[in-house]
């Protein structure tokens, strides 16, 4: 068996059918150190993603055309891409963690406007203590779950493919590597600008956040809302971006886990998935990273440690945005947007779209509940009622995907008996089911049933499911892989074929122990 990190032997270069346009590479060294990949020995396939292909232009059957499994598991250089790992720094579970890196992701270029990074291909200058490689189990996860917020309409990075190898790698024990390619507009984080705003290198801060605004943010320059300041105004729309991110995982019932500033999307993408967890019964404390001893990234802190990691990149940017007034200014949009998406995207969950909007200002979903009027056509009745639902369901620790299925067809069926059986106090219940009721009639009843089954996932990437698919992976068996992803790429739909994926975790679920170890 070949080293795990010897040099390609084979220089032949992979021709493949992308136009590469690599932008990143362009903006020079200080940004990133250029290497290739250090191949995977006797690579297979492990999974891929068609709708991730479409993104670059790539037909069905790409993963059989000659070169890509060896080009995405890092084996031969691709024609037209510059590969390279970039520097960045960042905050770790609140402190200041100093350089960091793509300590085993490469970048190897960008084409159809995607930039394309294989992570877990070997070791960087940014590796530290790591050997480079990420394994089959946290590699299948990622990938899984790339693909699955993208179809819950969940701002995210993609997934093109996973490829696996036999060979060895030390985690708690003995695993295997695998490599997963990546897709993103961009992979700049937060941690980027941290790097360069830490080192006094202002130079080089602002090449970076102009190359972000020009490509990305085009309006902040040529129409700057705050101040008439570009990086000010830019800081709010990355304020706003990562306010409606984290406002869909909240709706959704996903925990990050590793809400640290350097996986951090500066594009408001969701990102390096880690020990994330889908909330099976609802607990707003939950914490899904076995390390994370405190608390920190807990469920219910994810909107508050957001906006934290906001102030640190205001912090990077001050240099640039020379007003700390216009940088509060722009922070100070997290809260309501947050709240408004949120507001919404519940209001939706519940049915109760036909009800008006909250307004911008609105109290909170914790506000007070002596706020709420008798009039059940008000804002703020509706909030009441949502943060009533959360506590009912915390309550008696209720599943919270099946509890928002299960109500979406209650309500078409006008019969709440199978959503009751989901409560061990039923009196609450029954309290609750009277004042939903209320309020949801006064919308329009069959058009709301509709659109809950449109907002509320019958399919959603639970752990034990991973866990499964992930343990048939390892005996080969990558049948799991494909039909999840399958599954999971519509989550709204019923796949009667695969009713087993929706049911309630077994026991063993709650056991589950998933670290920051990948
Ligand atoms: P993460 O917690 O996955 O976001 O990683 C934090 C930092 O550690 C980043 O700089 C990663 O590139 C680096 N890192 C994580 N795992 C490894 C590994 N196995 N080898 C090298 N670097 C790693
Ligand atoms: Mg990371």
């Amino acid at each position: 068996m070949q080293p795990m990190n010897a040099p390609a032997t084979s220089l032949q270069l992979v021709k493949t059918p992308l136009a590469w346009n690599n932008r990143f590479h362009r903006l020079g060294a200080p940004f990133f150190t250029p290497l290739a990949p250090q191949p995977l020995p006797a690579p297979y396939w492990v999974g891929q993603s068609p709708s991730a292909a479409a993104l670059l232009g790539l037909g069905e059957h790409w993963a059989n055309e000659p070169g890509w499994l060896q080009a995405l598991s890092g084996n031969q250089p691709v024609s037209g891409t510059q590969p390279l790992a970039s520097v960045y720094s960042g905050h770790q579970f609140g402190n200041w963690a100093g350089q960091l890196g793509d300590g085993r992701a490469i970048l190897l270029g960008e084409a159809h406007g995607w930039e394309i990074q294989l992570k877990g291909s070997g070791l960087t200058p940014y590796s530290r203590m790591g050997d480079g490689r990420a394994v089959l189990r946290s590699s299948i996860r990622e990938f899984l779950c790339s693909e699955a917020m993208h179809a819950l309409g969940i701002p995210t990075t993609r997934a093109l493919c996973v490829t696996g190898s036999d060979a060895p790698v030390l985690r708690e024990t003995v695993e295997t590597a695998a490599v997963v390619t990546r897709l993103a507009p961009s992979f700049i984080r937060f941690g980027h600008f941290e790097h360069f705003a830490s080192r006094g290198q202002h130079g080089e801060l602002k090449t970076l956040a102009d190359f972000v605004i020009d490509s990305f943010y085009p309006d902040c320059r040529s129409q700057p809302l705050l101040g008439d300041n570009t990086y000010a105004s830019w800081l709010q729309a990355v304020v706003a971006r990562t306010a409606v991110m984290v406002a869909h995982w909240q709706a959704v019932g996903f925990c990050h886990g590793v809400m640290n500033t350097d996986n951090m999307s500066i594009l408001g993408l969701t990102m390096d998935y880690g020990p994330f967890a889908f909330m099976d019964a609802f607990d707003p404390g939950h914490i899904c990273n076995h390390t994370d001893r405190s608390g920190r990234y807990a469920f219910d802190q994810q909107p508050e440690i957001a906006h934290w990691n906001l102030y640190a990149l205001a912090h990077a940017l001050l240099p640039l945005i020379e007003s700390p007034k216009l940088a509060e200014q722009a922070l100070e949009a997290f809260q309501p947007l947050f709240i408004q998406t949120y507001q919404g995207l519940m209001r939706a969950k519940l049915g109760l779209g036909g009800v008006p909007e909250p307004a911008l200002s609105s109290a909170p979903p914790e506000g007070n509940a002596d706020g709420a009027s008798d009039n059940p056509n008000d804002a703020k009745t509706v909030s009441t009622l949502i943060r009533d639902t959360l506590a009912l369901l915390a309550q008696d620790r209720v599943d919270y995907t099946i509890f928002w299925r299960r109500l979406s067809h209650a309500r078409a069926a006008c019969d709440y008996e199978p959503v009751r059986d989901l409560f061990i106090s039923r009196p609450a219940f029954d309290a609750w089911l009277l004042r939903y009721q209320e309020l949801s009639s006064l919308s329009e009843q069959g058009l709301e049933a509709n659109l809950m089954l449109k907002v509320n996932p019958k399919f959603v990437l639970r752990n034990y499911l991973g866990e499964q698919t992930i343990e048939a992976a390892r005996q080969k068996d990558y049948s799991g892989v494909a039909n999840v992803l399958a599954v999971l790429q519509r989550p709204y739909d019923e796949h009667p074929a695969f009713e087993t994926l929706a049911g309630f975790p077994p026991d063993w679920a709650s056991q589950i122990e998933i670290s920051c170890s990948s």
